[in-house]
C-alpha cells in the first residue's frame, strides 16, 4: 500500500470529533477540490504492507481504539484496504473511513463507519458523487458537505432533503471549508464560509443536519500536518 502518514491525534470532524484517534492517510486522489487541505497526500508516501500498517497502528494504540482511514482517496487502494479494514475490525478497533463518495463503496465491511463526502459546487468537483453509494449507507454512517459559499449550502440542503439523508445515516454534517493558505490564528477567520452565517441559515431553514467544525484547526495551527 502507498501510505502518506500514520499518526495519533484527535478526531476532528464528525460525531467522533474530540476522541483520540489513529489516522492512516493513504496516498493518492483522483479529485482536485479547490480547498483541499491534504494536497501533500497526492503523491509520494511510502510503500508498506498491510501487516506493517497494522503493526504501526498497534504501536500507537491498543485495540478498542479509534482508527480513521483517510487520504487522499483511500478507496483507490481498495484491493488492499478492504482486508486491512477487516483485520482492524477483527482486532476490535473502531474503524472510520473518510471517502470522497466518488468510488464504489459496496465492498466496505458493514462494521466500518463510512464518513462520505458529497462534493458541493464550490469544490470544483460537483457531480462526482456516485449516487449508487446512497444504497450502501447504514444508520451508523455519516454524510458530509464541505461548503465555501451560499450556493454550496443551497446544494447541500436540497440534496439532504431530496434523498432524505437524515433518515438514512447517523449524522449529516455541514462543514465550512478552511482556507488553503490559513493564517496561524486558530479561529473562524480561516473559514471560507463564516460558521455563524452557516449556523443562522441552518436554524432559519430547520435543516436536519449538524454544523461541524474542523476542531483540529482550532486546537492547532491550521497549517500543521500530522495533527
Ligand atoms: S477528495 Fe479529499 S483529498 Fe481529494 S482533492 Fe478533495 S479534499 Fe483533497
Amino acid at each position: 500500500m502507498q501510505i502518506t502518514e500514520i499518526y495519533k491525534s484527535l478526531q476532528g470532524e464528525s460525531t467522533y470529533a474530540g476522541l483520540p484517534c489513529i489516522f492512516v492517510r493513504l496516498t493518492g486522489c483522483n479529485l482536485r477540490c479547490s480547498w483541499c487541505d491534504t494536497e501533500y497526500s497526492f503523491y509520494g508516501g511510502k510503500k508498506m504492507t498491510p501487516e506493517q500498517v497494522l503493526a504501526e497502528v498497534e504501536g500507537l494504540s491498543p485495540s478498542n481504539g479509534l482508527v480513521e482511514i483517510t487520504g487522499g482517496e483511500p478507496m483507490l487502494q481498495e484491493r488492499e484496504l478492504v482486508p486491512l479494514m477487516q483485520q482492524l475490525l477483527d482486532l476490535r478497533y473502531k474503524v472510520l473511513l473518510e471517502t470522497s463518495g466518488e468510488r464504489p463503496l459496496e465492498s466496505v465491511p458493514a462494521a466500518v463507519v463510512k464518513i462520505v463526502d458529497v462534493k458541493c459546487p464550490g469544490s470544483g468537483e460537483a457531480e462526482t458523487f456516485r449516487l449508487e453509494n446512497l444504497e450502501t449507507l447504514t444508520p451508523h454512517d455519516e454524510v458530509k458537505f464541505v461548503m465555501s459559499e451560499r450556493g454550496d449550502y443551497e446544494f447541500a440542503r436540497h440534496f439532504t432533503l431530496q434523498h432524505d439523508l437524515a433518515s438514512r445515516v447517523n449524522s449529516v454534517l455541514f462543514s465550512p471549508a478552511f482556507r488553503k493558505q490559513a493564517s496561524e490564528t486558530r479561529d473562524a477567520s480561516n473559514c471560507l464560509l463564516d460558521p455563524q452565517e452557516l449556523a443562522e441559515w441552518m436554524l432559519e431553514d430547520n435543516v436536519p443536519a449538524r454544523l461541524s467544525l474542523q476542531i483540529h484547526k482550532l486546537i492547532w495551527d491550521p497549517a500543521l500536518k500530522g495533527v
